[in-house]
C-alpha cells in the first residue's frame, strides 16, 4: 500500500526492490540450469561416444585376428542378441560400397549413399546423419581396415535426447513454482522490511500536520532501521521539548515581565494625574528610567536562563584556568567586600585547567560571590575554593552570613525567588537561577548546604575534561 497515492506503485522501492530480487533470481536459476545443461549434455555425448568407439575397437579388433569372415560372424551373433543394444554397423570395401550392412529398423529413414563418400583417415572419423524422427541423429564412428576396406559402427542420439528432455521438464517443474515462491517471498520480505520507513512517513506526515507528540513504534530488532527508528524518534523528542522549552520560556518571561511593567506603566500614570510640578515629573522619569533598566536587566537575564534551561545556549568552550577565573571575579568584588570589611579568602591549584566558556562561568562565580559578600554581615568572610576530585573541579564558595533558612533552602534556585529575609537586600531574585541553569548546561551540578544564623556553602561540580 503506498502512502502517498500519486507515487507511482514501480516507484517504490517496495516494488524496486522485488523487481531487483526477482531479476537475479531468474537470472541464477537461468545460468544454473544453462550449465547443468551443458555438462549434463557434454558428459551424456562422451559416454554415448565411448560406447560406440569401444564397439567399433572390438569389431577391428576381431577383423584383424580372423579377417573379413569372422567379422561378419561376430556381427550376425550381435544381431542376435543384442536387439536391446542395436548398433548400425557397416562394412564397406574399395570405392565406399556397402558389403555388410546392420541397420536397425528404427532409422531406415536416412540418406546411406551420404555414408559412401566418407573415407576415414587415421584415427576414428565421426558422422551425423539426421534422422527423421524428431531432430535426433545417427552418430557414425568410421576406421580403416586393412586395404580400401574400412568399418562403421553408429548409434542414434535419441536415448540422450530423451534424458535432456526429461532432465528439462524436471528442471522446468521445479524452477516455475520456486520463482513463483522467490516473487511472492521478495515482497513479502521487501514489505516487512520496510515497514519502519512506512510508519516514519506516517509520523512526518502527521508533525507535518501540527502532531508534535508523535513517535514511530519500534520494532525492537536492532537492524539499521530500528536504530534509525530509535534516534529518529529521540530528535522527535528532542524537537518537542526544546519546542516546550521556548514555549515555558515565553511564558515564564511575559508573566515575570508584568510586574515591572504594570510598576512602570503606574508610576507614569501617578506623575500625569496629580497636578504635576517640573521636580516632580523628574522624580517620576527617574523612576521609569530605573525601572526600565532593571526590566532590560530582568530581560538580558531571563532569556539567559531560558537559553540554558533549553539547551540552545551557545557555549565558547576554551581550556581555561581556574586560578584566572577566581582572581579576575574576586577583584571586581574586592572593592565591595573592603568596605563592608569583609575578608575574602582564596585557594586552588595554581596549574589546574578545564575546557568551559570562561564568561558564562564567571558570571556562575561573580553571582555566588556577590550573594556571599551581600548576605554576609560586616567583619565576616568568606572562602572560595577549587579542587579538582575525580576527573571533576569542584568551587566551594562558604560564608559566614545569615544562612538560608530550611523552608527557603529547595525553593532559592526557582525564578524570582527571593526569601522574606533577604527582601531589604537589592536584587532579582535571578542570580541562583541563572548560575543553576549555566551549570546544568556545563553538565555539572549544584549543591548548597546552609545553618541559618552561621553560614551558607555553596558548591558546584563542573567537569574536568570535556
Ligand atoms: P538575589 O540574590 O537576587 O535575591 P538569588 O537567586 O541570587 O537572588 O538568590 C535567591 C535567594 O537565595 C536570595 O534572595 C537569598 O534569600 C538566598 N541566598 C542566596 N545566596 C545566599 C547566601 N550566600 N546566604 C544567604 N542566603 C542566600
Amino acid at each position: 500500500m503506498s502512502l502517498n497515492p500519486h507515487r507511482k506503485f514501480w516507484r517504490t522501492i517496495g516494488f524496486r526492490l522485488t523487481f531487483w530480487y526477482f531479476t537475479l533470481f531468474i537470472l541464477s536459476s537461468a545460468f544454473l540450469f544453462v550449465l547443468t545443461y551443458f555438462l549434463l549434455s557434454s558428459r551424456l555425448r562422451t559416454q554415448d561416444h565411448q560406447t560406440i568407439e569401444i564397439k567399433l575397437n572390438e569389431l577391428k579388433a576381431v577383423y584383424k585376428m580372423d579377417g573379413f569372415e569372422a567379422l561378419k560372424r561376430e556381427v550376425d551373433v550381435d544381431k542376435k542378441f543384442g536387439k536391446s543394444n542395436p548398433y548400425f554397423i557397416r562394412i564397406a570395401g574399395p570405392q565406399g560400397k556397402t558389403l555388410f550392412l546392420i541397420l536397425p529398423y528404427q532409422w531406415v529413414k536416412f540418406h546411406l549413399k551420404s555414408l559412401e563418400n566418407i573415407k576415414p583417415g587415421e584415427g576414428t572419423t565421426w558422422t551425423y546423419l539426421p534422422l527423421e524422427d524428431h531432430g535426433n541423429e545417427l552418430e557414425i564412428a568410421s576406421i580403416s581396415l586393412s586395404g580400401d576396406f574400412f568399418l562403421q559402427v553408429g548409434k542414434s542420439n535419441e536415448e540422450r535426447n530423451r534424458v535432456l528432455q526429461h532432465f528439462r521438464q524436471i528442471f522446468m517443474f521445479i524452477t516455475a513454482p520456486l520463482v513463483l515462491l522467490g516473487f511472492a517471498g521478495g515482497a513479502l520480505v521487501a514489505f516487512r522490511a520496510l515497514r519502519p520507513v512506512r510508519s516514519l512517513i506516517q509520523i512526518v506526515r502527521a508533525i507535518d500536520l501540527g502532531e508534535m507528540n508523535a513517535h514511530v513504534p519500534r520494532s525492537y530488532t536492532g537492524d539499521e532501521l530500528d536504530e534509525l527508528v530509535t534516534l529518529f524518534n529521540r530528535m522527535l523528542r528532542r524537537i518537542a521539548s526544546l519546542i516546550k522549552g521556548m514555549k515555558d520560556s515565553l511564558e515564564n518571561v511575559a508573566h515575570d515581565l508584568r510586574t515591572p511593567l504594570t510598576r512602570l506603566r503606574t508610576t507614569a500614570e501617578m506623575a500625569l494625574q496629580d497636578k504635576p510640578t517640573a521636580a516632580s515629573l523628574k522624580e517620576a522619569l527617574s523612576d521609569c528610567l530605573e525601572e526600565s533598566e532593571l526590566i532590560l536587566r530582568m530581560l538580558n537575564t531571563l532569556m539567559d536562563i531560558s537559553e540554558a534551561e533549553t539547551g540552545t545556549i551557545n557555549l565558547e568552550r576554551k581550556s581555561v584556568s581556574v586560578s584566572s577565573l577566581i582572581n579576575q571575579v574576586v577583584d571586581i568584588y574586592a572593592y565591595i567586600a573592603e568596605e563592608k570589611n569583609i575578608r575574602v579568602q582564596t585557594q586552588f591549584p595554581e596549574d589546574l585547567h578545564f575546557s568551559v566558556d570562561p564568561n558564562r562561568i564567571r558570571q556562575v562565580l561573580a553571582n555566588l560571590l556577590d550573594n556571599a559578600i551581600k548576605f554576609t554581615p560586616d567583619g565576616g568572610s568568606v572562602e572560595l575554593e577549587a579542587e579538582k576530585r575525580d576527573n571533576r573541579v569542584l568551587f566551594t564558595i562558604n560564608d559566614t552570613g545569615c544562612g538560608i533558612h530550611h523552608d527557603d533552602l529547595p525553593h532559592i534556585w526557582d525564578r524570582l525567588y527571593r526569601s522574606d529575609r533577604s527582601r531589604s537586600e537589592k536584587g532579582l531574585g535571578l542570580g541562583l537561577s541563572l548560575v543553576k541553569a549555566i551549570v546544568m548546561a556545563h553538565e555539572g551540578s549544584v549543591d548548597v548546604t546552609s545553618e541559618p544564623g552561621k553560614g551558607s556553602k555553596f558548591v558546584i561540580s563542573l567537569p574536568a575534561e570535556k
